[in-house]
């Protein structure tokens, strides 16, 4: 049995993908050929905003995000401490200041009260000038965007949706990627929309950001790609996956309903056994990952193991604990909710073809 079984998905999908590929070939536009246009108006669509830019990768289509909003030296910009790094790096990156927040305990999702908690002692301290929330759709399950939106419009901050993991999620029919100033996604093979390579897109509702987004993503081009008016960074979709992706979307919505349907049969078997993933009321998953909690995790993982069954740990280190920011002189129980998950989770397979 695989944790995530790309070959099974390719194997029903085959001949639609084959002919796609060869399309390309054919025409010979490896890059921004016309299927990079025809997928963005079809993401766009989907997740039911204006814009869809397609980019490189999810971790640049962040970093696009923060170079429309400007975030630089001397700006705090907070996101959840649980996470995986690129959320985090990409702050830094910007030389910028991560500012960690909390965690929930039953969603995994950024604490909104910690948050607040977070961006009140910023100010006091006076250093940092508090720029942007990036918060993260975790496993597949929106975060708590009513109240994160409130605290954003509170306290005049940017919101920047990571939706790398969330693609397909929904609040009261909402869709995921539609929830920040800007939202970002990431198609790499193992999230829920993935293409067979690397890939990213941007969402927003905001002409202003969509015009920057695709002249950052061409090295700043201006009327041409000769004509660069501002530093931007070399960060496209290749056509091919572009191609590729355009008949995974079509899938997409029925793996998502399986993808569900596996979670129900998982929380009936389990619940009684493990802590199962909490999906609050109004909310839908698109289970990027299906993650439960014990407090005997090797045991229970080497059994699992023993009976074929391969699991993974998403994420046994908190930003605030990872080597690479420690400059920023967190502590171990700075963040004991984050903390105990970090020591506690495991996920199980989970693909719409198990
Ligand atoms: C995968 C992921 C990213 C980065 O996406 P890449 O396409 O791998 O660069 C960013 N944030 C989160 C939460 C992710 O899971």
């Amino acid at each position: 049995m695989q944790f995530i079984d790309l070959q099974a998905q390719y194997q029903h999908l085959k001949s639609k993908i084959d002919k796609r590929i060869s399309d390309v070939l054919e025409h010979g536009q490896y890059i921004m050929g016309p299927e990079v246009a025809e997928l963005e108006r079809e993401l766009a669509a989907y997740v039911g905003v204006k814009h869809a830019v397609t980019c490189a990768n999810g971790t640049d289509a962040l970093t696009l995000a923060l170079m429309v909003l400007d975030v630089q030296e001397g700006d705090a910009v907070f996101c959840p401490t649980f996470t995986f790094f690129a959320t985090a790096e990409v702050i830094a990156f910007a030389g910028a200041t991560p500012v960690f927040v909390e965690s929930n305990e039953s969603t995994f999702n950024i604490c909104p009260l910690d948050l607040e908690k977070q961006i009140q002692k910023v100010r006091e301290e006076g250093r940092l000038t508090p720029k942007a929330i990036i918060s993260v759709d975790l496993f597949g399950l929106p975060a708590n965007y009513p109240e994160l939106q409130k605290i954003a419009k509170k306290y005049d901050l940017k919101l920047i949706e990571d939706a790398a993991q969330g693609f397909g999620g929904e609040i009261e029919s909402q869709r995921a990627g539609s929830f920040g100033d800007l939202a970002t996604t990431s198609f790499f093979p193992a999230k829920p929309l993935g293409c067979y390579g690397d890939g990213g897109a941007i969402f927003t509702d905001n002409d202003e950001y969509a015009e920057l987004l695709r002249s950052y993503r061409v090295h700043g081009k201006g009327v041409d790609k000769y004509d660069n008016v501002r530093i931007g960074m070399n960060s496209r979709l290749d056509t091919i996956q572009a191609a590729i992706l355009l008949e995974k979307l079509a899938e997409f919505p029925s793996e998502l309903q399986k993808r569900n349907k596996i979670a129900d049969q998982y929380e009936t078997e389990l619940a009684d056994r493990f802590i199962t993933p909490r999906v609050p009321e109004g909310y839908l998953s698109s289970w990027a990952q299906y993650t439960l909690r014990s407090e005997n995790r090797d045991e229970v993982m080497a059994e699992y193991k023993s009976q074929g069954v391969p699991t993974m740990i998403y994420y046994g280190t908190c930003m605030h604990q990872q080597t690479a920011f420690s400059y920023l002189g967190y502590k171990e129980g700075d963040f004991p909710v984050a903390e105990k998950l970090a020591k506690t989770v495991f996920s199980l397979p989970m693909h719409p073809y198990m």
